[in-house]
């Protein structure tokens, strides 16, 4: 209960200024419970799953993604091949084991390249919701998410932040009413990340 909560974003006057998004509903409590907000390295986590923001080839790369791939071994990119041969597309997500990762499943996601928001946003909202809609369908009750676009793809750290807690309070309260997700991370690694985060999770 000490955790931060979301609620303070929708209750108005939280929001960034550059975030041109109608005004939100408060979420429940129960919603509020579920969400967490931690600055730690994501390889760290003991999760059902842990959200890579990967390449749309799935054979790794930098920032977060090499670190997960560096963290898994090998076995990580033989299964994302073999599964997925064609990689996977901008805002879309697909699932593999953690292989030698203390969590038990990854979620690849592929997070827009920013261009502005009209175009970026609809792109970003895709990718969180296909992650949720992953973890649901396999069994994932705990995810934590890394920033997704947020590092070399260049999407601004507020307005990725607020993206990432909308649509993660619009799916726990709307889609996932059964309350299979029993617990969303969001992870922060870079202090601007850090301050993002804590400007839409007061
Ligand atoms: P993208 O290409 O989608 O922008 P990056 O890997 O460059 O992906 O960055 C995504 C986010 O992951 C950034 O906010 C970055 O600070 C963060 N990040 C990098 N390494 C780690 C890590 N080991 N654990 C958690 N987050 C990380």
């Amino acid at each position: 209960d000490d955790l931060p909560t979301i609620g303070a974003l929708y209750s108005s006057g939280q929001l960034p200024s550059e975030t041109p998004t109608a005004p939100l509903r408060k979420p429940s409590q129960d919603v509020n419970r579920r969400v967490s907000l931690v600055r730690t390295d994501i390889t760290s986590l003991a999760v059902d799953a842990i959200v890579n923001a990967a390449k749309n080839s799935l054979r790794g790369g930098g920032g977060v993604d090499g670190a997960i791939h560096r963290a898994a071994g090998p076995g990580l990119v033989r299964e994302c091949l073999a599964r997925y041969p064609d990689g996977c597309d901008t805002g879309d997500a697909v699932i593999t084991a953690g292989h030698n990762l203390p969590a038990r499943n990854v979620i690849h996601t592929v997070g827009p390249i920013y261009q502005s928001q009209a175009a970026s946003e609809p792109l970003l909202r895709s990718c969180y919701q296909a992650c949720l809609r992953t973890a649901v369908e396999n069994d994932c009750a705990t995810i934590a998410f890394s920033g997704i676009s947020t590092g070399v793809y260049g999407y601004p750290a507020d307005n990725a932040a607020h993206v990432a807690c909308s649509v993660v309070r619009d799916f726990l309260e709307q889609q996932d009413t059964e309350g299979k997700i029993q617990r969303v991370i969001f992870v922060t690694f870079l202090d601007k990340d850090v301050n993002a985060y804590n400007s839409v999770l007061p």
